[in-house]
């Protein structure tokens, strides 16, 4: 326990009453000491002290005397047997005579004790003992009542904070308050309101009229209409964003909000309380949102193609976040209902892309690897269009994957490409595929053979017999028809699995797969005959024609098509050394 010398007690508007008190019962018993110790057991402090300075002894009792149900009175202290194991004797041995009264609160618990000490052994007549119950009574009130005092006074020093704190954040917050008195027709402003817009404590008049000078024009019949639907009680609250004159002639963008805090019987409004609050910089904010939303808006739809945001969950539903307006030119489709249903793609897609299309997703969504792809779509009423599609992927937190991409329509693009590739492929003249071309095909074929089993395929030499004498005799014009005539007659026995090109001048060169020697044989014959049976006609006279062909086989064992070509031509030399208009065959052994 602390000693109580050292703790100094508090100063109230009781101290008078409380040395009151401890003065009487000292008269009254004719005792040396009185005193009033108050507080909590762990935390006494000495209230107040009457008579000699025998106080200090009490900071060595411990709390028997608080237990006490009333009055306790120790006649001898050196004599009693209860006082035996406390440090009192020893410390105080020239106090003698004690008595405790416990000072209780009405729900019962110790508030603290009234103690008379003397300093020779003595007694307490009833008298006594009655006056000092009564003394310690009215001590127990005046603690109760200075406990109830602190407490009251501790709510308000927080109210105080509490409100001071609001002040300074509504003021930080750049917000202003109003008191309007409806009635009256009377508006108070605080001077944070009035610092709002600029307005020094004694710019600002009280009246509502003059309030309503200071709303903006285009804003004032809204914001009265605001607050006449709140007075009729429409509204909860009343709340309106408009703009405020300030003291440099400029308007600033604010929300005010309030409420009618008083009514009358009627339900007429008597009194409103509110705020203003500085909204401009949040405008300002917003109005550039809206701008570089408009900005972004405009940009994607203005482009040809479709910007889109394509969103695939973790739970593998997906689905279009965003598409512009391209989205019609692209898919035939408003964004909305491409938001709405993302399966109506899934028409529209080419069947033979349909599969490479979500698998193409798939690989995008697994690796995070940027999505491309060329597809066909097939739009109701317009045809089979091409588009290209790129996005670049992201994984979200939630384990989605979000793309933000772009399609666009690549027919045109593809068209001119497809001419390219025939271009490169086909001989113009006779339309067949040129040598580049043919010979693609025969590494194919090659490739085949040697794949698999049991898989033959030849290859045909043609060439023209006496070309030359063709070109001096009826001029080159007829030789190119002739040339032409020829391809006719060779494309006409083709099936779809076989190929013819033209190597060069009056040579060309038939691929037939799954064919063997004797099979091509009989087709070469078949062209050879054809030749006979349809001679080209030009100017009513017919021109023979008439061609050589050398047959080889292709050979799983061929290290490259060049080496079947070089059999075929050494075969097609023999039948020009055996005197033309026939065919001859590389008879070498198949490896
Ligand atoms: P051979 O029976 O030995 O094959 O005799 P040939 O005259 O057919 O053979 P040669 O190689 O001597 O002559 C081929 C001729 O084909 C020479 C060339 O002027 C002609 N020629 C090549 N390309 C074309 C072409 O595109 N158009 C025309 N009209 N003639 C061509
Ligand atoms: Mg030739
Ligand atoms: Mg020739």
């Amino acid at each position: 326990m602390q000693p109580l010398s050292s703790i100094r007690a508090s100063e109230s508007a009781n101290d008078e009453l409380f040395d009151g008190l401890v003065r009487l019962a000292r008269q009254h018993v004719g005792v040396l000491s009185a005193l009033v110790i108050a507080g909590a057991e762990d935390q006494p402090r000495i209230r107040t002290c009457a008579g000699a300075a025998l106080g200090n002894a009490v900071s060595h009792f411990e709390a028997p005397w608080r237990c006490a149900d009333a009055l306790l009175v120790v006649a001898d202290i050196q004599c009693d047997e209860r006082l035996r194991d406390l440090d009192l004797l020893a410390a105080a041995p020239h106090v003698r005579f004690l008595a405790a009264c416990p000072l209780r609160a009405p729900a019962g618990e110790v508030l603290g004790i009234l103690y008379l000490l003397h300093d020779q052994p003595r007694e307490l007549d009833t008298a006594q003992q009655q006056v000092l119950h009564q003394l310690a009574q009215l001590a127990a009130q005046l603690l109760t009542r200075e406990a109830a005092d602190a407490q009251r006074q501790r709510e308000l020093d927080l109210l105080h904070e509490n409100e001071r704190r609001m002040a300074l954040a509504i003021a930080g917050s750049g917000t202003g308050i109003w008191d309007r008195n409806v009635a009256s027709g009377e508006i108070h402003y605080s001077t944070g309101w009035k610092a709002l817009l600029g307005y020094a404590e004694h710019e600002v008049g009280n009246r509502i009229e003059e309030s309503y000078t200071r709303v903006h024009p285009a804003d004032l019949a809204y914001v009265q209409a605001s607050i006449q639907a709140h007075f009729e009680q429409h509204t909860e609250t009343y709340e309106v964003e408009h703009r405020l004159l300030c003291r440099n002639g400029s308007y600033k963008w604010v929300c005010s909000r309030g409420k009618v805090v008083e009514r009358d019987s009627a339900g007429q409004p008597l009194r409103m309380i509110g705020t203003t609050t500085d909204i401009s910089a949040m405008r300002t904010l917003s109005e550039q949102v809206q701008q570089t939303a408009t900005l972004m808006t405009d940009l994607t739809n203005e482009i040809p193609g479709m910007a889109f945001q394509y969103q695939r969950q973790a739970d593998g539903r997906s689905f279009f976040t965003y598409a512009s307006g391209g989205v019609r030119a692209i898919y035939g489709l408003t964004a909305e209902q491409l938001l709405e249903n993302p399966d109506l793609l899934h028409e529209i897609i080419h069947p033979d892309d349909r599969a490479v299309y979500l698998s193409s997703l798939a690989i995008s969504a697994t690796d995070l690897t940027p999505w491309h792809l060329e597809y066909r779509v097939q739009l109701p009423q317009q045809g089979t269009y091409w588009r290209q599609g790129d996005a670049c992927p992201r994984q979200l937190e939630d384990g989605s994957v979000l793309w933000h991409g772009f399609i666009a329509d690549i027919t045109a693009h593809k068209l001119i490409e497809a001419e390219l590739q025939e271009f490169a492929t086909t001989d113009f003249l006779t339309q067949l595929r040129n040598r580049r071309s043919f010979m693609l095909q025969l590494e194919t074929e090659l490739s085949r053979v040697q794949r698999t089993a049991g898989h033959c395929a030849t290859l045909l030499m043609f060439d023209l017999d006496h070309f030359k004498d063709i070109n001096d005799r009826w001029g080159h014009f007829v030789g190119d028809q002739a040339l032409r005539h020829f391809a006719a007659i060779l494309g006409a026995q083709l099936r779809k699995t076989d190929a013819a090109g033209r190597m060069g001048g009056e040579e060309f060169a038939v691929l037939l797969s799954d064919t063997d020697i004797a099979q091509a044989m009989n087709f070469g014959e078949r062209i050879r005959n054809e030749l006979t049976r349809t001679p080209l006609v030009h100017d009513g006279e017919q021109i023979p024609l008439a061609v050589s062909v050398g047959i080889a086989a292709i050979h799983a064992g061929d290290l490259s098509p060049e080496a079947v070509l070089s059999r075929s031509d050494i075969a097609l030399y023999r039948a020009k050394r055996s005197g033309r208009n026939r065919i001859e065959c590389h008879s070498e052994v198949a490896h």
